[in-house]
């Protein structure tokens, strides 16, 4: 499958009150062109401004981004016009993403204008294709966002990020603030969409069992870094990284007889702060399995077995000299 998007070595660092904050330290991935990739992690672990640090809505601290074999963060002006048609986002908070003084009509097409796709009727007529597309009335565009529904302001902000053509949208946990009979019907919209138009999805969302059904890979982030990454049905399956195995062992088994027999793993304290993130391991405070070399040595991010990545010393063979198909047993 073809790569669309290299991330490589990406940092994003804030000065904050004479101190630093890492919210993304040094992450390397590549999203392929058709997939939903979903990333996972808890609030305040780096996965929104990743999002944000990849469309360059913030200036990359270093690394870079490519797209389709362009550099993000070194486009100029005219290429990163184009770049912005071509990736896009879908934010958390659809309220808040749209301006309360403005119709639904002026929303989607400030995007139309902004890249000039449609002028006069043309544009009448887009407005209302995109309406459609995501199960809108075309009588919808003369009303204000505070007429709508959560699950109908986020469709309106879904036609917004599709009016420009887009090619790849990162969608920042999109249904976290619905409610949860209207999470799956914009589950089932993204999906739909997906297929018609082709789009690749970086999917945000703060659990696991959120991103389950919608994502072909995981990533799974904890404080700036990507822990793990694998095809959605190995890691739910055979997590490598003791923080993914906790996240999992957290999400209940509908089957009563199996939740009751089942070893719960409980993470001890609270994530530290990204200002002073522990030596080594990030993970090291909370693991169950941290050992000396955990907090002297930081663990690399590894292919551990074909389209597997971790980052433990569990799986690294010069500071365990254990093998990964032993390490799968623990
Ligand atoms: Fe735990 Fe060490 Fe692996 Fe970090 S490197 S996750 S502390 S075992
Ligand atoms: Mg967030």
């Amino acid at each position: 499958q073809e790569i669309l998007l290299e991330v490589r070595n990406l940092q994003k660092y804030f000065n904050v009150g004479g101190g630093v904050v890492k919210a993304v330290s040094d992450v390397t991935f590549d999203v392929k062109r058709g997939e939903t990739l979903g990333v996972v992690g808890e609030s305040g672990c780096g996965k929104s401004t990743m999002g944000r640090t990849i469309l360059r809505l913030y200036e990359a601290t270093g690394g870079e981004v490519l797209f389709e074999g362009k550099d993000v963060h070194r486009a100029n002006p005219r290429e990163l016009k184009k770049l912005r048609r071509d990736m896009q986002m879908i934010f958390q908070d659809p309220y808040a993403s749209l301006n309360p003084r403005m119709t639904v009509a002026d929303i989607i097409g400030e995007a139309l204008d902004l890249h000039r796709l449609a002028t006069g009727a043309k544009r009448r007529e887009r407005i209302q294709e995109l309406l459609h597309l995501v199960g809108l009335k075309p009588d919808h565009m003369n009303r204000f966002p505070h007429e709508f529904s959560g699950g109908q302001r986020q469709r309106i902000g879904i036609a917004r990020a599709l009016a420009v053509e887009p090619k790849f949208i990162v969608c920042d946990e999109p249904i976290s603030a619905l409610d949860v009979s209207i999470q799956a019907q914009v589950v089932n919209l993204l999906g739909e969409l997906q297929d018609k138009m082709g789009l690749t999805y970086l999917f945000i969302a703060h659990d696991l069992s959120m991103v389950k059904h919608i994502s072909d890979r995981v990533a799974v982030m904890y404080l700036g870094k990507i822990a793990e990454l694998a095809e959605g049905e190995t890691l739910y399956a055979n997590p490598l990284h003791p923080y993914t195995q906790a996240l999992l062992s957290a999400i209940p088994i509908p089957d009563p007889e199996v939740e009751r027999k089942r070893q719960r793993i409980v993470l001890k304290g609270d994530v530290p702060s990204p200002m002073n993130p522990p030596s080594g391991c990030h993970f090291r405070t909370r693991c169950p399995h941290a050992m000396e070399a955990c907090a002297k040595v930081e663990p690399v991010w590894r292919e551990a077995e074909p389209g597997h990545f971790v980052a433990c010393h569990l799986y690294d063979r010069n500071v365990m000299g254990a093998s990964v198909r032993k390490m799968n047993h623990l």
